[in-house]
């Protein structure tokens, strides 16, 4: 399923990919997983496109395979024009310097046996090939861009807190002025305020730096405010795709729906205190659901739902949504799909 097209053209274009795993099993038999599944999306430059779904969903792999980190089965990604999944060798080192990632610990791309400003500078004395002296003027400059001082350039990573860690961390990924950058559960591991700081730098490099972000998170709340588009995924494909407003106004997929009532702050759609409570987990990748993927945690779930994969379809206001719902089920009856969530929480 596609997270429609930004109206102002792809910087990133990400069509039907697909990752798939062998795990393996006993006996010496491996399994197959699809891990990622026809997921098509574009993000526009100086756009954020926001991923979500539970652990195992596949966003992380979606992440990392727009980067080619993980190896892509099928597909086509183009970032900045380049055809990624055709370059090889050193012309995908090239294109790569384009792209970059932010982790939720930062500890995974900062050396904690570096100072700040080494690690800040080390793309840059490999890439552009600066001399130390250019590299570390140009360290001291980024570490002031994302907030902190440029005194704290000889410290090491443990002397600071986990949002600084992350600031360091966002200095270096910028260091080789990308256009794109992938950050998966960047903030999460923060506590809310720093969340919102961090958010916030984020967000001024982007306008500064007309950067696209694809913006990974577990949690709706998170990607609220930064996010012009959102794309639910759930066990490896996307559910619903659209404009943010839309989505977190009027979800149409039930999943959607489920993740929203678990935000604190009540959307407008739903009633005061409704709390629409997932039960169980998410099924194993190598043995997936017939039909809809979601349909062994779904409320609504009919018999169609068992038989055959719903098509996307358009949804009013923006995007598109995967369920039968949206052509098969009571809502051609005439019943709105928060009636419906109304009636369910209710049994
Ligand atoms: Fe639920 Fe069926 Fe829609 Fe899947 S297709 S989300 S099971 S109603």
């Amino acid at each position: 399923m596609s997270a429609d097209l930004s109206p102002g053209g792809p910087l990133v274009d990400v069509r039907d990919v697909n990752v798939v795993f062998r795990k393996k099993a006993m006996f010496k038999k491996t399994r197959t997983v699809e891990a990622v599944k026809n997921v098509s999306f574009g993000i526009a430059a100086g756009e954020t496109l926001g991923l979500v779904g539970e652990s195992g969903s596949g966003k992380s792999t979606t992440g990392r395979a727009v980067l080619r980190l993980v190896p892509v089965a099928s597909g086509a990604i183009s970032v900045a024009g380049h055809d990624l999944l055709r370059l090889e060798g050193r012309a995908l080192r090239k294109a790569r310097r384009r792209m970059q990632m932010v982790f939720q610990d930062p500890y995974s791309s900062l050396d904690p046996s570096a100072t700040v400003a080494a690690s800040v500078s080390e793309p840059l004395l490999v890439h552009d090939r600066l001399s130390a002296r250019e590299a570390r003027a140009r360290a001291l400059d980024l570490i002031e861009l994302v907030g902190l001082r440029a005194s704290y350039a000889d410290r090491y990573p443990y002397e600071f807190s986990g949002g600084q860690r992350q600031r360091i961390a966002i200095a270096r990924a910028i260091a080789l002025n990308p256009d794109f950058i992938v950050c998966d559960e960047a903030v999460s591991a923060l506590d809310v305020s720093t969340q919102n700081q961090v958010i916030n730098l984020l967000e001024r490099l982007r306008e500064e730096f007309d950067l696209a972000y694809l913006f990974i998170a577990h949690d709706l709340a998170i990607v609220r405010h930064i996010s012009h588009r959102v794309a639910v995924m759930y066990l490896g494909g996307i559910v619903e795709s659209g404009p943010a407003e839309r989505v977190y106004n009027h979800p149409a997929h039930p999943y959607t729906q489920a993740l929203l009532s678990a935000i604190p702050d009540p959307s407008p759609h739903r009633r005061r205190g409704e709390r629409i409570v997932l039960e169980g987990e998410v099924p194993d990748p190598a043995r997936p659901p017939s039909g809809c993927p979601f349909r062994t945690r779904c409320r609504f779930a009919m018999d169609v739902c068992a038989e055959r994969m719903p098509e996307r379809t358009a949804v009013e206001g923006g995007g598109e949504v995967a369920c039968h719902l949206q052509t098969s089920g009571p809502l051609l009856a005439g019943a709105p799909l928060g009636d419906l969530t109304a009636a369910a929480t209710r049994r």
